[in-house]
């Protein structure tokens, strides 16, 4: 059983979660209808099933290839990649004055979703594209807008992201490659970026590299940093992108998974040096890099649940076909494992998680559309600060559970899921990177703890947390025994997370203490708020059961998932605020030489 996109989670998700259609009240999306929505979903199904899951077993098997600084990659990716671009997938979120299908970004992150679920290796080509043409919108040119986002748009040219070399991690700052003034305003650039994503490949004409470097005097660490737009191909002078730029692929990386996707040692001037242009101001560089990464970052976490979707779909039809001993409920015998209570505890909860981190991501998406959108200044305001609350969430969360969900289909397959043959483990493998690039989880927990929880004078979280209380008394409101159970669970999960906050953001708190706790924290807040999205979701469902209108049975699933996900996570949300305010003084209590 291949993959099929979950197009009727995913519509319940943005209409009744997200209230896509809100955006209509807007200039921008003014056209957005429900059946706009649901046809651009069925299409972004079809084409994702049809064209991308089927290749991504021999993109796993066969991988990509470096001969000679070209890059091939795996058997049907060029032919897919040229439906994609002749689908215009690339621009589905982008504005129409700029080549885009100017639709909401809230319908891009659904898009990916199922495009990484279809197939991870080959998305995440398009997931750098879509980061550089945010930064190109936001901070290029009028000259560099011309020149490279048509063709960046349409997807004729892919993009790649620059920021890691050998020394220079998470630690971005440390990075040394340089950058050198010409007299015609353009630089040159020197040095080695190791991992680079779709750094070189033979699906597109052109490839536009975003390239953190050093100018000459800069200081150091981060502030001294610029960002770069270095093209593989340089105009001949007369429009044509003939002339090979002094950027080559020198090595590729041999990975646990996404073997598909062409993993680059990069070097930029190996000869004659690399011509590039600056984006934005210099010294600006970080910044600007940003804008890509937290178009990245939340469509990482769109893997995570994509990944987790496929891998959740895979142990569901195994279970329902592998046969083993008695099961309480079942006279046949051997019964279907899904009917052992282990295996469908399993089941449902990968179902619940992958819910509540969808939510989470598609409302992060949601929240850019009306930050950029919304016609008053104060919901733009408001929606801004939304959207940088749940990044860090989106990525860490998501890509938790991708990796958890992964890690249960394995489960659920037995020994069998071990054996490459059955495709769990590709899954496993895959989805094991995506909480390490973007910015670890552990660095998004610094973001989320260190950064966001203060931002504004934490008004980031007292909006959330007063929303949150509101779903309270709307369940409440509801007055049946199940939204009495979630209204029970969420209160507690809020009051929690409040309390929590206010450890966590004291000032006189010791900043190793904070830190320690950092993780956890993370995981409560992504907890307790995912809890929140599914029980708006199950109030949402109880009003459409009401009315008589749509799937009745599928309503009342959406019930019972956000009743299972309040008695199980959200109950364990206070033992999670133990985990983070247990303080540096126990996480260093044994030595360095004492842990070994
Ligand atoms: C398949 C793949 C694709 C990638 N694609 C790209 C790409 O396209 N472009 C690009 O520029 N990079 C890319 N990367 C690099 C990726 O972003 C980095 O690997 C990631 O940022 C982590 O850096 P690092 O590997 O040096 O780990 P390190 O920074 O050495 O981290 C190791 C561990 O220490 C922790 N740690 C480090 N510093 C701190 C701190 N201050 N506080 C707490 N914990 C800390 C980390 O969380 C992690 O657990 C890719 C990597 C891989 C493997």
């Amino acid at each position: 059983m291949s993959y099929q996109a979950p197009v009727r989670d995913i519509l319940f998700t943005l209409e009744h979660i997200c209230q896509i259609q809100t955006l209509a009240a807007t200039k921008q999306y003014a056209d957005l209808s429900p059946d706009l929505t649901q046809a651009i979903m069925g299409e972004a199904a079809k084409f994702t099933t049809q064209e991308l899951a089927s290749i991504n077993r021999a993109g796993d098997q066969a991988g990509s290839t470096l001969a000679d600084g070209v890059v091939t990659t795996a058997p049907g990716f060029k032919q897919a990649y040229a439906q994609f671009v002749e689908g215009g997938w690339q621009g589905l979120s982008f504005p129409e004055p700029d080549g885009g299908m100017g639709l909401p970004n809230a319908l891009g992150v659904a898009f990916m979703d199922m495009l990484q679920a279809a197939n991870m290796a080959f998305g995440l080509g398009p997931m750098l594209t879509m980061g550089a043409i945010e930064v190109l919108i936001q901070a290029g040119t009028p000259e560099q807008k011309q020149t490279w986002l048509p063709k960046l748009i349409t997807g004729e040219w892919s993009a790649s992201m620059n920021l890691t070399e050998p020394q220079a991690g998470s630690d971005v700052g440390a990075l040394r490659t340089s950058a050198k003034a010409r007299a015609d305003g353009s630089f040159v650039l020197k040095g080695q970026k190791i991992f680079i994503t779709w750094g070189e490949h033979d699906c597109a004409q052109n490839i536009v590299h975003l390239v953190l470097a050093r100018t000459e005097n800069s200081p150091a660490g981060t502030k001294g940093l610029s960002l770069f737009l270095v093209p593989k191909y340089l105009d001949d002078g007369a429009g044509n992108f003939t002339v090979r730029n002094d950027v080559f692929a020198i090595g590729l990386e041999h990975k646990l998974g996404i073997h598909g996707s062409p993993t680059c040692t990069m070097e930029y001037g190996g000869s004659t040096g690399a011509v590039g242009w600056l984006i934005g101001e210099e010294m600006r560089g970080m910044a600007m890099m940003f804008i890509m990464m937290n178009s990245a970052r939340l469509n990482v976490g769109a893997q995570g649940v994509g990944i987790a979707e496929r891998a959740w779909q895979q142990a569901y039809f195994y279970a329902t076909e592998r046969k083993q001993g008695k099961a309480a409920d079942v006279d046949e015998i051997p019964a279907a494992i899904i009917h052992h209570p282990d295996v469908r505890r399993m089941l449902l909860d990968g179902k619940a998680k992958i819910a509540a981190a969808r939510a989470i991501i598609y409302a992060c998406g949601m929240a850019a559309d009306l930050a950029e959108a919304s016609g008053d200044a104060k919901i733009r305001a408001r929606a801004k600060r939304r959207e940088d609350l749940l990044t860090p969430l989106a990525k860490s969360f998501g890509t938790d559970i991708g990796v958890e969900v992964a890690s249960m289909n394995v489960q659920v397959h037995g020994g069998m899921g071990f054996i490459e043959e059955t495709g769990a483990a590709q899954h496993y493998r895959d989805a094991r990177i995506t909480p390490i690039y973007e910015g670890t989880n552990g660095i998004q927990a610094i973001d989320l703890a260190g950064r966001k929880l203060s931002m504004q004078g934490g008004l980031l979280f007292s909006e959330m947390i007063a929303e949150m209380r509101e779903t309270v008394i709307a369940c409440n409101e509801q007055k049946s025994p199940v939204f009495a159970r979630i209204a029970n669970q969420l209160e507690r999960a809020v009051t929690t997370l409040q309390t929590t906050a206010t450890w966590m953001a004291d000032p006189a708190r010791d900043r190793k203490d904070a830190l320690s706790g950092a993780t956890a924290f993370q995981t409560l807040c992504a907890h307790s708020i995912g809890g929140h999205y599914l029980a708006i979701g199950a109030l949402a469902a109880a009003k459409l059961i009401r009315a008589k209108t749509g799937d009745g049975a599928y309503y009342q699933s959406r019930i019972e998932l956000a009743d299972y996900f309040a008695s199980t996570y959200l109950a364990a949300v206070p033992a999670l605020a133990e985990q983070v305010q247990v303080g540096a003084d126990v996480i260093f209590a044994i030595s360095i030489e004492g842990l070994i």
